[in-house]
C-alpha cells in the first residue's frame, strides 16, 4: 500500500524550516500532501491560495509532492485522501507539548492513523512563520529564513 502523509500547517508564509522537513520526509513517503488548514487563532499574511501557488513552484520538481487547502479536521482530511500518516515538525518542547494532546486525541479518532515527527535541525529550530511575518510588518530582511520563491514574491509585491 501506498504511504501517503499529509502535513498539515498554517505555511503563512513557508519558512526553510518547512521546506527541510518535507525535503526529509521525501524517501520516507510514496506521497506527500502539504495541506493547508485553517488556524482561526492566526492573522494571515499570504492568502490560502497564494501560499497553494508559491509551495507548488517551490516543489514543482518533485513528483510525491502536492498541495491542497483544507477545512475540517486533520484526520477527517486524511481519510478523504486515504493518508496513513500526519507528519509534523517539532522544534521545542513547547512544540511537543503543543502536539502531544493534538496526536493523542487523533490516535482515538482514528486509530489507523499515525503522526510522525522529525525533529527539526538546530539551525532551523528558531525560524517561525510568526517571526517571520512580525519581520515582515516592520519591512524587516527575511531573505534567510523563506525559500527563494517566496522572498520573490515578496520582492515583488
Ligand atoms: P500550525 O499553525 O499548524 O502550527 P505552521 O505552519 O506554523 O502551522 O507549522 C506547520 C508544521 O511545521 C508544524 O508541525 C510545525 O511544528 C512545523 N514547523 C514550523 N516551523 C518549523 C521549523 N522552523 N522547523 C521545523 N518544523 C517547523
Amino acid at each position: 500500500m501506498k504511504k501517503i502523509a499529509i502535513f498539515p500547517g498554517s505555511f503563512d508564509p513557508f519558512t526553510i524550516g518547512h521546506e527541510a522537513i518535507v525535503k526529509r520526509a521525501i524517501p520516507i513517503f510514496d506521497q506527500i500532501i502539504i495541506s493547508i488548514g485553517h488556524n482561526i487563532t492566526k492573522k494571515s499574511f499570504f492568502s490560502e491560495k497564494k501560499r497553494k501557488e508559491l509551495i507548488e513552484k517551490i516543489f514543482e520538481q518533485e513528483k510525491i509532492v502536492s498541495v491542497e487547502i483544507y477545512e475540517g479536521l486533520t484526520v477527517q482530511f486524511c481519510k478523504k485522501r486515504n493518508a496513513k500518516y500526519i507528519l509534523r515538525g517539532l522544534r521545542t518542547s513547547a512544540d511537543f507539548e503543543y502536539e502531544r494532546p493534538i496526536a493523542q486525541i487523533n490516535k482515538i479518532l482514528a486509530p489507523d492513523i499515525e503522526t510522525v515527527y522529525l525533529l527539526t535541525s538546530p539551525e532551523h529550530s528558531s525560524i517561525s512563520s510568526s517571526i517571520v511575518k512580525e519581520i515582515l510588518k516592520y519591512q524587516g530582511d527575511v531573505s534567510k529564513f523563506v525559500p527563494q520563491i517566496i522572498k520573490e514574491e515578496l520582492n515583488n509585491e
